[in-house]
């Protein structure tokens, strides 16, 4: 697993160094978290692959913690570290977004199965389809389709409406699109991507009562509902 990272939320010195020994000898990239706070500090810079997440922690504890993630959106899975075989404890980990849990003491094996399994049932679930509004995009067949109605689009229109569909309601500027799409680095490639938006209007809103392409003038696009 070369190349992954991990966030070790754990106060006990002995069984942070523990876990992250193992996980670094499995070859993962950990950081250690000995407090929620620093915990939560660490979640909201990095991206990981996974989250071994002790309860009872100063601070923040684990509760908050899996319910700030999720708040957040941030969807690494989280493993819980529970020191009590309670069964109240592991059912409101899970209620609260945790993917799975493990009671202490256990076996590091034991560990590093539960974490294939996880990031297995992770790649499960990457989605395969993106909905704005009742404009709906298959990223398998790279099909489009609004309000049941198939819509034809170019390898570079599905594109183009991807970048967009990718961030909802926020704006992507003339720039990145031309860079995204058409890999081309400068501004006055710009007009390619107002006539290819144009085009992409003419199939994804002139048909549809509601239009969902905005333009932001002088910045760039949109997609979304207003
Ligand atoms: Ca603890």
């Amino acid at each position: 697993m070369d190349g992954m990272q991990a966030l070790v939320v754990e106060d006990e010195a002995k069984a942070a160094t523990f876990l992250s020994n193992g996980l670094s000898e499995n070859g993962w990239a950990v950081d250690i978290a000995n407090d929620g706070k620093i915990a939560w500090g660490f979640l909201r810079e990095k991206r990981y692959d996974i989250v071994l997440l002790d309860v009872l922690l100063p601070g923040i504890d684990g509760w908050s913690i899996i319910r700030q993630m999720r708040a957040n959106g941030i969807p690494t899975p989280v493993i819980f570290l529970t020191a009590r075989d309670s069964l109240g404890e592991r059912i409101r980990g899970l209620d609260l977004g945790a993917d799975d849990y493990l009671v202490k003491p256990f076996a590091f094996s034991e560990l590093m199965a539960r974490i294939r399994t996880v990031l297995r049932r992770g790649r499960d679930t990457t989605p395969t389809s993106l909905r704005i509004a009742d404009l709906e995009l298959d990223l398998i067949r790279h099909r489009v389709v609004r309000r049941n109605q198939p819509i034809d689009l170019t390898p570079k229109e599905f594109a183009l409406l991807l970048l967009l569909a990718r961030t909802p309601n926020e704006v992507v500027g003339r720039r990145v699109i031309a860079k995204e799409v058409w890999n081309m680095e400068t501004a006055s490639d710009s007009n390619i991507v107002d006539v290819a938006v144009r085009r992409l209007r003419r199939k994804i809103d002139y048909p549809f009562d509601k239009p969902l392409i905005h333009s932001v003038y002088g910045v760039g696009y949109v997609l979304g509902e207003r």
